[in-house]
C-alpha cells in the first residue's frame, strides 16, 4: 500500500506534518467544501505527502501555513491547489479542461433572466 493511515508507518517528519494538519484544523477548521465523513490522516509513501482525506476521496493539504483543498483533475491528471490549476468547482475540472468541456452557456445568461421577469403570475 502506497497510502497509509497507520501512524506506525509515519516517520518523525510525517508525524510533524500530521501535527501541522491537525493544528490548522483546530485553529481554522476544515477547508470550505471538505466533508468530515470518514476523515483521516494519510501518508503517501511514494510522494512523501501527508494530507487529510475522507470517504469522498477529497484531499486537504498544507499550503504554507494554511490548510487548503488539493484537487485532482480526472480529465488530464493535473493536480494542485485551486489557484494553481484554476479549479472549477462546478465541473470538477481544471481550468484548461473546463475551457474545453464546460458548457458554453455562461455568456448570454442576461437575456434569459430578463425573459423570466416577464412571466405573468396572476391569471
Ligand atoms: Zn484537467
Amino acid at each position: 500500500m502506497e497510502v497509509t493511515s497507520n501512524l506506525e508507518e509515519f516517520g518523525f517528519r510525517e508525524i510533524k506534518m500530521a501535527k501541522d494538519l491537525l493544528n490548522a484544523w483546530v485553529e481554522e477548521g476544515l477547508p470550505d467544501g471538505f466533508y468530515s465523513v470518514g476523515v483521516k490522516i494519510a501518508f503517501n509513501k511514494r510522494s512523501g505527502l501527508v494530507f487529510l482525506t475522507n470517504e469522498d476521496h477529497q484531499v486537504a493539504m498544507m499550503d504554507g501555513d494554511k490548510l487548503e483543498m488539493f484537487y485532482y483533475c480526472h480529465q488530464c491528471g493535473a493536480e494542485g491547489f485551486s489557484y494553481e490549476i484554476d479549479w472549477d468547482r462546478e465541473s470538477y475540472l481544471c481550468g484548461e479542461c473546463c475551457d474545453d468541456h464546460c458548457d458554453e452557456d455562461s455568456g448570454d445568461e442576461d437575456s434569459g433572466s430578463i425573459i423570466k421577469k416577464f412571466i405573468v403570475k396572476d391569471f
